[in-house]
C-alpha cells in the first residue's frame, strides 16, 4: 500500500483530504505543524509527502528545502493558496515536484499524485534489472537474487550485466572478451568459462534453477531452465 505523509495544519482540509486518499487505498499520516512534518519524514520512507506552504511553526518552503537535503527521491507536492503565487516558485526552487492551489478538487489532486508516483516509480526502475527473480542495481552494483543479496566483483558485475542486457540470447566468448575485458579474444585461453564459472556458483549455486547455459560451440545464453 502507497504511504503519503500529509503535513497540513488546517484541519478541515487536512482530513478531506486523507478521506479521499484512504478511499482511493492509500495509507495517510497527518501532521500538524512542520516540526513534526520533519520528523515524520525523518523516521519514515513515505511514497509522497503533501506538504501546506503555510504551516503555523516553520514555513513548508523551509521545511521542503530542509526534506530535500537528505531526501532527493521522495515526490513533494506543495499546497499553495491562490494569493502565494510567488511562493509556487519559491517551491519549486526549494525541490517540490509539483504544486496545487486551495481551494481545490479532490480529482485534481488525486490525478496530481498519481501522476508523481508514476514519474518516480519510472526513476527508480531505471537503474535496476531483472531477469527472473534476479535483480541487479546498476547503482550500487550488486545483485540480489529471490531477495538474497549476492556480492559480486566489478568484473563478476561487468559480466553479468553483459548478459542481463541480453536475455535470452548467444553470447560467443569473443563478444563477451571485447564487452567485458575490452580485448580481442585469444582462444588460447578459457579465462571466459572461468568468470562464467565463478559468477554461476554464486547466482545459481543456492538457488533453485540455472540462469546461465552452456551452448557448445557457440558461448553462453541467459535463459530460465525450462525454456
Ligand atoms: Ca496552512
Amino acid at each position: 500500500m502507497n504511504s503519503i505523509c500529509l503535513i497540513e495544519d488546517e484541519l478541515k482540509v487536512a482530513s478531506f483530504i486523507r478521506r479521499g486518499l484512504e478511499e482511493q487505498g492509500y495509507r495517510v499520516s497527518v501532521v500538524e505543524n512542520g516540526t513534526d512534518g520533519k520528523k515524520a519524514v525523518a523516521n519514515e520512507k513515505f511514497d509522497l509527502v503533501i506538504l501546506d506552504v503555510m504551516l503555523p511553526d516553520i514555513s513548508g518552503i523551509d521545511l521542503c528545502r530542509s526534506i530535500r537535503n537528505n531526501d532527493t527521491e521522495t515526490p513533494i507536492l506543495m499546497l499553495t493558496a491562490l494569493n502565494q503565487v510567488h511562493d509556487k516558485v519559491l517551491g519549486l526552487k526549494a525541490g517540490a515536484d509539483d504544486y496545487l492551489v486551495k481551494p481545490f478538487h479532490f480529482s485534481e489532486l488525486l490525478a496530481r499524485i498519481e501522476a508523481l508516483m508514476r514519474r518516480n516509480k519510472i526513476k527508480e526502475e531505471d537503474h535496476f534489472l531483472t531477469f527472473d527473480d534476479l535483480k541487479l542495481d546498476s547503482w550500487t552494483k550488486t545483485a540480489e537474487r529471490s531477495n538474497k543479496k549476492i556480492a559480486l566483483t566489478a568484473k563478476e558485475y561487468t559480466l553479468l550485466e553483459l548478459f542481463m542486457r541480453n536475455p535470452n540470447k548467444i553470447l560467443s566468448r569473443e563478444y563477451i572478451a571485447e564487452q567485458v575485458w575490452e580485448i580481442g579474444f585469444d582462444t588460447g585461453t578459457n579465462f571466459i568459462d572461468v568468470y562464467v564459472n565463478y559468477l554461476r556458483k554464486k547466482i545459481e549455486k543456492d538457488f533453485k534453477s540455472k540462469l546461465i547455459h552452456t551452448v557448445i560451440g557457440m558461448g553462453y545464453i541467459l535463459k530460465q531452465d525450462n525454456k
